[in-house]
């Protein structure tokens, strides 16, 4: 029998290379998960036949375009496209490593949301508690891997989408450097923040899966070839880093007090394990990370989102002329949110307010930049709660879109710096997993996993929900 929630993708690669199991045994055992578990999660909006082959199965969000299936966003209005081509992502899991797409993950609508909760398709559940969300915006990719129902998955974070449910979940999610993964064939969102990116059981599984979609790609002129290869981490100490700890982020009053417990024991922990540990000061950050986001965020999503007019892609509502039928498309076909984001962001880009709003936060957003370059001046990393509270119940805070955002208070800041961010999981709370956020310079991926490694170790956090043990 194969243990779909303990196996880790290391250990599956393993037993394929070792012929102690086949290709299609490991698809049926995942398959055999997803019927059993997924009624309850809601993780997957698609579930795929076997392509065939020896490769990993993979989940992969439904903002990532992929070729011959459905392909929606969580959106009403991407109903029945499919996909001609694969996201560069896709082809180079595909092609170079032989990984077959399980299916595509529930996400928000457009990856807008910190829950599922604006999924057209209704809300994932959270594997720890399912009266839980499982984080968002890729809570179904986050949520799909600690119920093993895949391997591993890929996900993708604008101000948090990959390392906020990674938290919720207890997961291991990185969001890359901006500009290491290619978005050619990723639904756009806001395109000066999206960056696709792994969600994995381990440190390793996340270090390999990101290996294998980075790198530069002749089709997204923004992407960098890396300038080291990705190595998989080994070393279990942690001497010779220096670790900074911005206390505005470990001692907000937002942040849950079990959490902050929690933090400070990691914390205690890294010294242990030879870390020299700082604080450190971002408090631009944290004050002007989340405006400042809302702003840059949506007036992208106003301009990507104008390419669905009925005529390009998915549904097209009936009417007699088109002026009506583009507006009617747009109006039964987009939610609330991405409807409440084209509104803030046309607004923020009309000509009279432009320099008010769109070039104010482009200002800001600099001086975000600066902030954590000085603190890299200093440290080696940054650690901080990726979220500050754990999974809330569903509903929670739907009726208001503030409280909403305000889960991304912690995770938005070092996205709008375009840095890297690696969600560990670090204990449980109320039964319920906690992360740290490791934050380090551009390009700095190793590093990161090799701190998470060293934690990972010492942590010893047990992946599989209480409730499948
Ligand atoms: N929750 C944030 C938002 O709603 C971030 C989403 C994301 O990273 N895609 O915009």
């Amino acid at each position: 029998m194969i243990d779909t929630l303990r196996l880790t993708a290391y250990e599956a690669a393993k037993l394929l290379r070792e012929r102690q199991i086949t290709g299609a045994e490991l698809w049926e055992a995942y398959r055999r998960a997803i019927d059993e578990r997924d009624g309850e999660l809601h993780c997957f909006l698609h579930v795929c036949d076997d392509p065939g082959g020896d490769g990993l199965p993979l989940a992969v969000k439904d903002v990532i375009g992929t070729k011959g299936i459905p392909t929606t966003a969580g959106s009403k209005i991407l109903e029945g496209y499919v996909p001609v081509y694969d996201a560069t992502v896709v082809r180079k899991a595909k092609e170079e490593h032989g990984l077959r797409v399980l299916g595509k993950t529930n996400t928000d609508e457009f990856a807008m949301g910190s829950s599922t909760e604006n999924s057209a398709y209704g809300p994932s559940r959270n594997p720890w508690d399912p009266t839980r969300v499982p984080g968002g915006s890729g809570g179904g990719s986050a949520a799909a891997v600690s119920a093993g129902l895949t391997p591993w998955a890929l996900g993708s974070d604008t101000g948090g989408s990959i390392k906020q449910p990674s938290a919720l979940c207890g997961n291991v999610g990185l969001r890359p450097t901006y500009g290491t993964v290619s978005r050619y064939g990723a639904v756009a969102f806001a395109s000066s923040l999206d960056q696709i990116g792994p969600v994995a059981k381990t440190v390793t599984d996340c270090a390999f899966l990101y290996s294998v979609i980075a790198g530069r790609d002749a089709c997204d002129s923004t992407t960098v070839e890396l300038p080291e290869a990705i190595r998989m981490p080994e070393r279990v100490d942690l001497k010779g880093l220096r670790i900074g700890i911005p206390t505005e982020f470990t001692e907000h009053d937002a942040i849950q007090p079990g959490i902050r417990d929690l933090v400070h024991r990691t914390i205690e922990l890294a010294r242990e394990l030879g870390a020299e540990v700082g604080e450190c000061s971002l408090p631009l950050s944290l004050d002007y990370g989340l405006p400042c986001y809302y702003l840059i965020a949506p007036a992208e999503a106003s301009s990507n989102l104008a390419r669905y007019d009925g005529v390009r892609y998915g549904r097209r509502s009936a009417s007699a002329d088109r002026l009506e039928m583009y507006t009617r498309t747009r109006d039964e076909g987009f939610g609330d949110e991405p409807k409440r984001r084209i509104l803030i962001g046309t607004y923020a880009l009309s000509a009279g307010y432009y320099d008010a709003y769109y070039g104010q936060a482009q200002k800001v957003r600099t001086m975000l930049i600066r902030e954590h370059a000085a603190a890299f001046e200093q440290f080696d990393v940054l650690l901080t709660p990726t979220s500050p509270t754990v999974a809330f119940e569903l509903g929670a805070k739907t009726a208001d879109p503030m409280a909403m955002y305000v889960n991304d208070l912690l995770t938005i800041p070092s996205c709008m710096a375009g840095l890297p961010g690696l969600n560990v999981p670090a204990g449980l709370v109320d039964g319920l997993p906690v992360g740290v956020q490791l934050i380090g310079p551009q390009f700095s991926e190793n590093r990161l996993f090799e701190t998470g490694y060293a934690l990972e170790q010492a942590i010893g956090f047990d992946f599989v929900p209480e409730r499948y043990r």
